[in-house]
């Protein structure tokens, strides 16, 4: 018998996808660019080796497929995915159909799905690193939705499931639609990091708390409203101590971060939608800012060290952490929301928040209760939905201390400062930006209109003296 489905790139996340398809029935063939790696995955493949057909060409691959042919692309994003397409095109024909599963830029995923390739294409965003994709990942699809519609049996078989059942794996819409969204979704995924560092930050050198004590507060959040897979991880990493020298994890652990791009993506992106997304910005800026090591370095000999002790209690931190996560997710829906009316997508935002609830690295158990604010009105910003306007409220007057006494003593917090910035911005009936207008009026004759309803006049400018 002929394998359901095939993939390419046996690396971390192909080798543990492809064992995944095989254990939920799926006979699969793989195939990978090392011969020897595609040998090795399948003498280790244990009990599931029977249901996995390893090739070594991929003409042998394409053989071992059932037609019409699913293949799966778990390669790195950019050329090789270009370079495997193009080696795959000879062998297949137009019903066949390539599923590009690595991080794609979405406008390449675009630009490949007008590009008029000989077979069908989708362009697919997997969530859950490693782990998720083994037992579970989320996933966001993106193409022609009968293309979808042929994958799902197997893609809804290998993803997480939700406390009710719901398999989280969704058709997202045309073209690049799935992997736009997992762009959004690592956007949020670098903000909630930020934040969780930033808070951390305040425990070691605000509050002069021990990486254990830091573990045991995260552990102890992570049973509450603060619930998810990212504050549990930090939880872990807190408490963990480095077998070398039996310190803690963390104390030896160099602070620069590393990044492949996606947070930068739904930056650049979010400027092109006009869409204000603040935190996530921040926190991009902030990993670019931490590589920046003898920058730092040289800022702290000329400026002196930053972080002084304060005074803050520890559930004014989880409610700071509350409320900037919702922010945080309050941004990253508004731009896939503004994104869909430019692309044309009609992109279901419940659907979305769905997806998230299991499986992926920003999965927590907020989600739920976003999903069903914003099935009352997906248009509606989530901050203003009753039970997360309700939440905020409590939330903020802490958000806005620790900022405070953070700023105050000199710590960096720049994502916790931007939401809190970002939520005065936007509860401010009567801004500021009368100013700007008066300025371009000023210097460039641009107009403005006027609070009496009278629109496109001029000012009477002249130099002051
Ligand atoms: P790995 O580096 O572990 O594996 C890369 C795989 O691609 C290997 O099988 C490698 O083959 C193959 N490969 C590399 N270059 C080429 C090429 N030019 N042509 C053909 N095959 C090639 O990467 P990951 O598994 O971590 O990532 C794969 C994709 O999944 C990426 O797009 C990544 O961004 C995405 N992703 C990764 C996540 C993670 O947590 N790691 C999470 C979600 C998505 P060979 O053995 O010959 O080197």
């Amino acid at each position: 018998t002929k394998a359901k489905i095939g993939l390419i790139g046996l690396g971390t996340m192909g080798a543990a996808l492809a064992l995944n398809i095989a254990e939920k029935g799926f006979p699969i063939a793989v195939w990978n660019r090392t011969t020897e790696v595609t040998r090795r995955f399948h003498a280790q493949a244990g009990a599931l080796a029977d249901r996995v057909v390893p090739t070594e060409s991929l003409a042998e691959l394409v053989a071992a497929i059932a037609p019409p042919r699913a293949i799966v692309l778990m390669v790195p994003a950019g050329p090789a995915v270009d370079d495997q397409i193009a080696a795959l095109a000879p062998l297949l024909g137009p019903e066949d159909l390539v599923i590009d599963a690595g991080n794609a830029n979405f406008h390449d995923t675009d630009r490949r799905a007008a590009a008029g390739l000989p077979m069908r294409f989708l362009g697919m965003g997997v969530s859950g690193g490693e782990e998720g994709a083994r037992h579970g990942p989320a996933i966001m699809g993106g193409g022609a939705r009968a293309d979808w519609d042929r994958i799902a049996p197997v893609m809804e078989a290998i993803a997480a499931r939700a406390e009710d059942g719901t398999p989280c794996a969704a058709w997202m819409g045309e073209a690049g639609a799935g992997h736009f969204v997992k762009t959004v979704h690592n956007g949020i995924e670098y903000a909630d990091m930020q934040m969780i560092a930033e808070v951390y930050g305040l425990m070691r050198d605000g509050l002069g708390m021990p990486a254990a004590a830091i573990g045991e507060t995260f552990a102890a959040w992570n049973r509450g409203t603060l619930k998810s897979y990212l504050v549990e991880i930090s939880a872990a990493v807190a408490a963990a101590s480095d077998p070398l020298t039996g310190a803690p994890m963390l104390d030896v652990i160099l602070d620069a971060a590393g990044q492949k791009g996606t947070g930068r993506w739904t930056a650049i992106e979010a400027q092109h939608l006009a869409a204000p997304i603040p935190v996530i910005e921040a926190a991009v800026a902030a990993r670019n800012v931490s590589a920046r090591l003898d920058e730092r370095r040289a800022g702290e000999a000329r400026f002196g060290a930053g972080p002084q002790a304060l005074e803050l209690a520890l559930p004014e931190l989880e409610a700071a952490l509350i409320a900037g996560k919702i922010l945080c997710y309050a941004q990253g829906f508004a731009m896939i929301e503004a994104s869909g009316r430019a692309f044309g997508w009609r992109l279901d935002l419940p659907g979305i928040a769905r997806v998230w609830r299991a499986g992926c690295i920003i999965r927590s158990a907020m989600l739920n209760d976003m999903a069903s604010a914003l099935a009352e009105d997906p248009s509606r910003n989530l901050v203003l939905a009753p039970f997360f306007a309700e939440r905020l409220q409590a939330a903020i007057p802490a958000l806005r201390r620790v900022v405070a006494q953070g700023v105050l003593h000199g710590h960096a917090l720049p994502a916790l400062g931007a939401g809190l910035g970002w939520f005065d911005l936007m509860r401010t009936g009567r801004g500021t930006a009368n100013m700007i207008q008066a300025q371009r009026d000023f210097f460039g004759a641009h107009g403005f209109d006027r609070l009496d309803g009278q629109d496109n006049h001029h000012g009477p400018w002249a130099m002051a003296g």
